[in-house]
This record gives C-alpha cells, sequence and structure tokens, in this order.
C-alpha cells in the first residue's frame, strides 16, 4: 500500500475542509482498503467517516431514515426494519459474512465498487479503473457481467445486495454537498449505466458524502422476498438475484415491485413485469408470463446466456414466496 496521510475530523465541514483532489473518504474499510492494498485507489489523503456519518436509525411519519455510517448489521436486525421492511433486511443478510457486515456501512454498500475481475487486474485494460484503456471483459469471459444496460465501453455488474433491496422500495439518498446544502436522489437515478463513462458508477457529485438512506413506508407485509443465486452459499456476490414486493388484496395483485442484482451495472427496476402484475391474480401462470416478460429485455452477452435462465427461475420463486402461496414451483 502506497503512504497516505489519514484523518479522521468529527464534522461534515471539517471533513470538506481536509478534502483534495487526491481523497479517498473511507467508512467501514471493507471495500476501501482492499482497492488500496491492490493500487486501484492510490488517495494521497484518506478521511475516515467515523465521527461523521451517524448510525442512527430513525423511524419518521413516512418511513424509516438510516444514517450513513449505520452498519449492515445494524440495519438488518433493527426491530423496526424486521417489522415493516423485511426485504431490506432479507437482501443484507444475503450478502457478504456477519463479520464483514459488522464493519460495512450504509453508505459504503451504495458505493462499494464493482466485483468484475478485470478491474481486480490492474495487469489488464479497464476503462472503469482507467477510463480509455479498453473492456478486458468484452474481449475475455463475460461470465459474472451484466445481461441489460451494458455498453461497448463496459459490460460490469453491480454488486450490492442491500441496493436491490432500497431500489425495488423507492428509497431516496441524502447527500450533503461541501457548500452546506444537501439534496435528495430517487434511489433509481442514485446508480448510473456505463454509457461512455463507466469510471463513474453513480451520479453523486463532486464534493458531496451521503449522510442517510430514507426508505418509505410501505404496505408489503410481509409479501417480500429476496432470492439470490450465486457459485456458493457464503462470501460470494449474486450471479442474479431478484427482490419481489407484493401489495395483495383478495388474491389480487394491487402493486408489484421487482428488481434484480447481477444483472445490470446498476441494481435494476423491471417496470414493465410490475405493469403487467398489476391488477393480476396471484398465481403461478402470472408469474411465469412476468418473468418471461423480464427475458425478452435481457441482452445476455457471449459467455453469460446462462444468466437468464437462472433470472427467469429465480423471479418465478421470489414472486411465489412473495404471494405467500401454495403454488408449486418447477423451480
Ligand atoms: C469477502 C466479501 C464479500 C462480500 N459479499 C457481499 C455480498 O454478497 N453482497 C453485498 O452486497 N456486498 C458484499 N460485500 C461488500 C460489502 O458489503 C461492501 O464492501 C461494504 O458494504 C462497503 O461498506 P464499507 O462501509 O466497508 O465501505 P468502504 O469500503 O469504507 O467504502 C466504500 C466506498 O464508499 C465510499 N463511502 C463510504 N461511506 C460514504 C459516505 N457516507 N459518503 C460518500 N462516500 C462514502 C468510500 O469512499 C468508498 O469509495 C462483500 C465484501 C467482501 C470483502
Ligand atoms: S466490464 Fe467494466 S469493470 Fe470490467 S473490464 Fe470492462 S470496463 Fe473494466
Amino acid at each position: 500500500m502506497r503512504p497516505f496521510q489519514f484523518h479522521t475530523p468529527n464534522t461534515f465541514e471539517e471533513a470538506f475542509e481536509m478534502a483534495t483532489s487526491k481523497t479517498a473518504y473511507l467508512a467501514g474499510g471493507t471495500n476501501q482498503v482492499d482497492l488500496m492494498k491492490k493500487h486501484i485507489a492510490t488517495p494521497e489523503n484518506v478521511i475516515n467517516l467515523k465521527n461523521v456519518s451517524t448510525n442512527t436509525i430513525e423511524t419518521t411519519n413516512d418511513g424509516i431514515r438510516l444514517g450513513a455510517g449505520s452498519t449492515n448489521n445494524e440495519v438488518a436486525n433493527h426491530p423496526q426494519i424486521l417489522q415493516h421492511y423485511p426485504l431490506v433486511s432479507k437482501a443484507i443478510l444475503a450478502g457478504a459474512s456477519p463479520q464483514i457486515r459488522n464493519m460495512a456501512t450504509t453508505g459504503g454498500n451504495l458505493l462499494q465498487r464493482t466485483r468484475c475481475p478485470y478491474f481486480y487486474d490492474t495487469a489488464l485494460p479497464c476503462n472503469k479503473r482507467d477510463p480509455g484503456s479498453g473492456c478486458s471483459a468484452l474481449k475475455g469471459n463475460q461470465r459474472m457481467s451484466a445481461i441489460i444496460g451494458y455498453s461497448s465501453k463496459c459490460v460490469a455488474v453491480h454488486p450490492s445486495d442491500f441496493c436491490v433491496a432500497l431500489v425495488a422500495l423507492d428509497a431516496e439518498v441524502e447527500t450533503t454537498q461541501s457548500d452546506g446544502t444537501s439534496k435528495t436522489t430517487t434511489f433509481e437515478d442514485f446508480h448510473r449505466l456505463p454509457g461512455e463513462n463507466p469510471e463513474k458508477d453513480t451520479n453523486l457529485p463532486e464534493n458531496a458524502l451521503i449522510t442517510s438512506v430514507f426508505v418509505p413506508k410501505n404496505a408489503f407485509g410481509n409479501n417480500i422476498a429476496y432470492v439470490k443465486i450465486r457459485e456458493r452459499d457464503s462470501y460470494a456476490f449474486a450471479l442474479v438475484s431478484v427482490a419481489a414486493a407484493l401489495e395483495i388484496r383478495n388474491g389480487t395483485i394491487e402493486v408489484a415491485r421487482l428488481a434484480s442484482g447481477g444483472v445490470a451495472h446498476k441494481p435494476w427496476r423491471w417496470k414493465n413485469a410490475e405493469n403487467y402484475l398489476k391488477n393480476k391474480s396471484a398465481t403461478l401462470e402470472n408469474f411465469e408470463a412476468a418473468a418471461k416478460l423480464v427475458l425478452s429485455e435481457t441482452e445476455p452477452l457471449a459467455h453469460n446466456s446462462f444468466k437468464t435462465g437462472l433470472l427467469e427461475g429465480a423471479i418465478i420463486t421470489a414472486l411465489s414466496q412473495a404471494a405467500d402461496n401454495t403454488l408449486e414451483t418447477k423451480w
């Protein structure tokens, strides 16, 4: 690791004052430290957010606010989350390990970098790590890559599980800028597609920090599910994952939310399938049709068409589990 200055400010103002053009912010460090050890991030100035970001989890009239410094385990095991936002808990607990979740924070989870293997191999070109150098995944193996929303510059996927639940629940990201102003961004607009600039993962402005994530109240109750398919049962990122949430009255779906991880450069909402399910009965046939609709939107690459089969099964399973019905699935 290269030498760097280390600062632990006590306020956002102090943090912004200490920032330079070569600053990296540090929260739990579970991704940032790896990036520095592998020389993918080479900051001269590291600003520890420990005393700045709050870990407060606060219930409001409209929802719940998760301080950027709350750890993944604090969120996943919070009584209000377990009771009213179980999808958030299930998605977080599907990721990493208890030890990592004790360190990893809400803010850091949103901003963790892709797990594309070429991004971590500094001997090979990567437009995300070194803009303009080329995309090794496109010329190499795209097994873990995107099946929708990619560009000729980058086919990487966003690795988070937590974020898949947050996009499904229409969460918002609250940020503070160096001029002291605050901004709220819808979760869907927070992460971005690679386009011509894959080095940018999000629309977070320069000189801004995440202060909290707000999850609005919902009426899904326990009609939720998170299904994650991965190479092995722990310490593995999703090949594909699905968050499903349903509002069902008398067997009819009034609201459906469906989102996926492991498929795109950002947590992905399947809006056409959600619209299709609205006012339909919660039946296996309708879930299969919704999954087919999703598949018709995907464009797998040379080495990852297997992901579509996994995704189809994960969607049908997640919707069936969310409906909490006794439908027999063939998956
Ligand atoms: C072995 C392993 C397995 C894992 N498996 C999974 C998994 O299955 N699913 C999953 O979702 N995740 C998984 N993770 C990723 C883990 O969840 C993330 O590394 C973690 O959430 C990052 O949080 P952190 O607080 O440690 O962030 P850090 O590593 O400290 O920071 C990550 C990035 O966020 C920025 N940042 C942090 N807080 C703020 C803020 N408030 N404002 C602005 N920028 C900020 C930092 O500057 C940095 O760029 C795994 C990690 C490891 C090491
Ligand atoms: S897919 Fe993106 S992260 Fe992976 S090698 Fe290509 S440019 Fe880099």
